[in-house]
């Protein structure tokens, strides 16, 4: 996800975790929320489920060490998004993580309909070619790795496959909505009607005249 700076203003309890490539990475608190809500999901439903006979113990720990991994595929996807904006002079204010995944602050709009395109997209691919090396990871080591360790690393193959078609539904500020609207500007030529019309498939349909 992307947002202006001032749409990311909701974050007012965050804490700065680490800077990378140049980037500040925040946890907003909300994220604890969801983390603490993943662990006890992975622990008590999805690993006893998909790899059972375990111990308990063993599936709170899957549990740790998946939520642990959502958290990087998180912060690679931001990370991705953030690059391409860089490299289009789009200033990226920092990366942070809430209860909805994780947002890439943008300090001004795209100067074009091909640097928001390519910076759309580029974390929904991150997340397939991340998705796609963990699932092959996977398969390639069920025989020799413990019933644990593969279970984390096919469970967060997954997940990034769900994290990157989900981000692709066309609707802001979700990243299908910028790609929606990065078409429609590029086709219309017209910034303006290419946001209303994209923001009509949205939820923010009600902010716009
Ligand atoms: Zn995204």
């Amino acid at each position: 996800m992307s947002a202006t700076a001032h749409e990311a203003a909701m974050f007012l309890h965050r804490i700065k975790i680490l800077t990378l490539a140049g980037f500040t990475i925040w946890i907003d608190i909300s994220w604890l929320i969801l983390a603490a809500l993943l662990i006890w999901t992975l622990a008590l439903g999805e690993f006893p489920r998909t790899v059972p006979n375990l111990s308990a113990a063993t599936y709170w720990w899957m549990g740790f060490a998946g939520t642990i991994g959502l958290f990087i595929s998180i912060i690679l996807h931001e990370l991705s998004h953030a690059l391409i904006a860089r490299r289009y002079d789009m200033p990226i204010a920092g990366i942070t993580l809430f209860i909805f995944g994780g947002v890439a602050e943008l300090n001004k709009e795209p100067s074009s309909a091909k640097a928001e395109f390519l910076m759309a997209i580029g974390g929904p691919i991150a997340s397939m070619v991340l998705g796609t090396i963990l699932l092959l990871i996977a398969a390639a080591s069920e025989k020799t790795v413990s019933p644990a360790a593969f279970g984390v690393l096919d469970y967060l193959g997954g997940l990034n496959w769900i994290l990157a078609l989900f981000n692709l539904i066309p609707a802001f500020p979700l990243d299908g909505g910028r790609v929606l609207r990065a078409g429609l500007w590029g086709w219309m030529n017209d910034f303006g009607r290419a946001t209303r019309i994209a923001a009509g498939s949205g939820a923010s349909s009600s902010a716009l005249p």
